[in-house]
């Protein structure tokens, strides 16, 4: 009944919500495009050397419309085309109705056209078929031998010529990613040409290191960069050199773009700044041309920034984990490396560059006097959550009462961009009701909306089933209540979310880097008590579990696999994130089959212990279960009003490991159904 979303303690599948996609820039080939057609639609209108009537042969002419004296006025015009004529009253009787079907009647020029190669030939046809039908009354003849005028002849000379133009600019434009200038042809000339955006010293840039909040460690760092832009002459003139390019490091949505926009703005400097994946999707040559022609301008306008966004794009390491090299890539790799080594560390360029994998830049970008530093940014903690709602909430009105506290120890994991979301989110539901003011209520809605999807009140779910997901849940939260390694809950819910899960409890991890053994059975335990709990108080278990079940044999797998956590398989880890053992197993089959025995045992083991936990705790699960069905949502204050404090909640004891890594803390979330 429930699917889960579930967080490892590690942090790699944080909640992540649908940042929204980096804008599909306006594509101007559109413009290109509807003016091509405007065009040519011109064209067809000023009837260049189109011909209006329904095209026949002669011979269909002189059968089905001449020899029926139907005709009654024929115009040559340009010794090219004769335009036909039909009798009015011709059109309208009943036995041409099949013949003249797909015939306007009031057509300009003629009902019916034909082309000739030659005049001659057809005026001694002509001749012909007046014989042939004697009794047919004879067409008028006309001729104009300068049909369309001057102009329209020029047009057709000049149109298949524009039209080629025109192609070529838009094919242009696609390979060039949008090039330049919006204008025309301005895009013609500016191919190559960078398309960094420059925003003006000190009147564009208006981002400050206020607007930043959190990265403290990294706003320390960067800001020797910013002391040297405003006052270059002072490092140099002690002859030191200050790092040219350094290499914002962090997860998509946590603020680097912000960061180096900061630093333009404290500094004062204009900000270029482009991705590395606008050079890629280019034409041969086109990509080293634009890395030459933006480091020309920003020579200009120096001091300045660059800040080149996914430098990964061009900066793969060469010839690697590829089948095909790609030549353009490197080519404009190789152009920003003479770059850079181009100008001198006191020459005010700044070059900054992001990616959330360092591990994959070719090592050419990351040697002295290149990107040779590296600024770490991070998931924010809980701290750094709270600081950056502060930011987002400075310029929002918000209740008095709302605390950014319990805001921030809501959404563990979320990065800036989430953060910002959210806020953004509040503030139009908060709208939408008709509130003055932004309240917890609408953070909450705002919350779970970005976890994944809207909250469904809609759907319908059946009060058995309810009260089944409401035990469900009330089994996750109870033995994680109990169990002494599990993290922390936050908050358990029965309101569904988006498509997939029916309920929920969220919890916090311990904020470090190593999970020990002990945690990771727990984790199992926990997982697992959903199921335990519907199958003791239910005597029945239903699909609900699917995910948990899901989640834990991958958790169990990984502990015999991958960290070497069990005793009959041995220290070994078979772990290949980069698949290089492709579908061969590194271990024997019967290895494997022991592997297989061992993870259902741990499976098992856990299963039956969380199950006797529950059935001790039964009393818990019924109060939890009760209330999740009275209320929906519980937090963890609640749950300490029901059932008491968490008994290891007390001050921790926690072993030196974990002591000495808790220092450089991560704030890292779980969640599981
Ligand atoms: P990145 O470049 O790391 O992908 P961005 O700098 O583009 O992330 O962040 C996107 C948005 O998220 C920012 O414009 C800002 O509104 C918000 N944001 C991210 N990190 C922070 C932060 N540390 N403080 C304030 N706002 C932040
Ligand atoms: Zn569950």
């Amino acid at each position: 009944m429930e699917q889960e979303q579930n967080n490892t303690p590690k942090g790699d599948k944080n909640i992540k919500p649908k940042l929204p996609p980096k804008g599909p820039k306006f594509n101007m080939s559109w413009i290109y495009g509807g003016f091509l057609i405007a065009m040519i639609g011109v064209w067809f209108i000023g009837g260049g050397f189109m011909t209006e009537g329904r095209e026949i042969s002669f011979q269909k002419f002189e059968q089905e419309l001449y020899a029926k004296g139907l005709v009654e006025k024929l115009h040559v015009e340009n010794k090219h085309i004769v335009q036909v004529s039909l009798f009015k009253d011709s059109l309208e009787l009943p036995k041409n109705a099949v013949l003249l079907k797909k015939v306007k009647q009031n057509v300009k020029g003629g009902q019916f056209s034909f082309s000739i190669g030659d005049i001659e030939q057809f005026k001694s046809d002509m001749a012909k078929a007046v014989e042939k039908y004697p009794t047919v009354k004879q067409a008028e003849i006309t001729y104009d031998n300068n049909k369309g005028g001057f102009l329209n002849n020029l047009m057709s000379m000049l149109l298949p010529l524009l039209l080629l133009v025109g192609i070529w600019v838009l094919l242009m434009r696609k390979m060039g990613g949008g090039a330049g200038g919006a204008g025309g042809a301005g895009g013609l000339f500016n191919i190559g040409k960078s398309k960094a955006t420059l925003f003006e010293k000190g009147t564009k840039v208006n981002v400050t290191f206020n607007d930043v909040a959190g990265l403290d460690e990294a706003k320390v760092e960067v800001m020797e960069v910013v002391d040297f832009l405003k006052h270059p002459k002072k490092y140099t003139a002690l002859g030191g050199k200050i790092p040219k390019g350094s290499l914002l490091v962090g997860p998509p949505g946590t603020g680097k773009t912000l960061l180096a926009k900061a630093m333009a703005g404290e500094a004062q400097v204009p900000f270029f700044s482009l991705s590395g994946s606008d050079f890629v999707e280019m034409f041969v040559g086109v990509g080293a041309s634009r890395v030459r022609d933006l480091f020309k301008q920003a020579r200009e306008k120096a001091p300045c920034i660059i800040f080149i966004d996914e430098i990964d794009a061009i900066g793969r390491a060469r010839g690697k984990n590829q089948m095909m090299s790609n030549d353009e890539r490197e080519n404009t790799l190789n152009q920003l490396l003479v770059e850079m080594d181009g100008f001198s560390g006191d020459s005010g360029i700044i070059v900054l560059a992001a990616t959330n994998r360092p591990d994959v830049l070719d090592t050419a970008l990351l040697r002295p006097g290149r990107f040779d530093r590296q600024i770490t940014i991070g998931i924010p903690d809980l701290k750094g959550r709270e600081d950056i709602f502060k930011v987002h909430l400075g310029n929002k009105k918000v209740s008095k009462d709302l605390n950014t506290h319990k805001l921030a120890a809501q959404t563990p994991g979320f990065a800036g961009a989430d953060i910002a979301n959210i806020c953004n989110e509040a503030a139009l539901i908060a709208a939408r009701n008709g509130k003055s003011e932004i309240d917890l209520q609408d953070f909450n809605d705002a919350i779970d909306r970005v976890i994944g999807g809207i909250e469904k009140k809609s759907k319908i779910i059946l009060p058995e089933e309810k009260k089944v997901i409401a035990y469900h849940e009330a089994g996750h939260a109870v033995s994680g209540w109990f169990l002494e390694h599990a993290h922390p809950l936050v908050k358990v819910t029965i309101v569904p979310r988006g498509e997939a899960a029916l309920g929920y409890a969220q919890y916090l991890p311990k904020e470090k880097y190593l999970t020990l053994k002990e945690e990771l059975e727990d984790d199992l335990c926990m997982t697992l008590g959903g199921r335990a709990v519907e199958e003791l108080v239910f005597g029945k278990i239903s699909t609900g579990a699917l995910s948990d079940l899901q989640q834990v044999t991958k958790m169990a797998y990984a502990m015999v696999s991958v960290y070497g956590m069990n005793d009959k398989v041995g220290n070994v880890s078979f772990y290949d994130p980069q698949n290089e053992n492709g579908f061969q197993k590194p271990y024997s089959e019967k290895t494997g089959q022991m592997i297989d025995d061992e993870v259902r045992k741990l499976i098992e083991v856990a299963y039956e212990r969380v199950k006797a936990l529950l059935s001790d705790k039964k009393e818990a699960v019924k109060i939890i279960a009760e209330q999740l069905l009275e209320k929906e949502v519980l937090y963890k204050d609640d749950l300490i009003r029901l059932i008491g404090e968490r008994p290891y909640d007390l001050p921790a004891v926690t072993p030196d490991l974990i002591a000495e890594t808790t220092n450089e803390l991560e704030d890292n979330n779980k969640e599981a159904e």
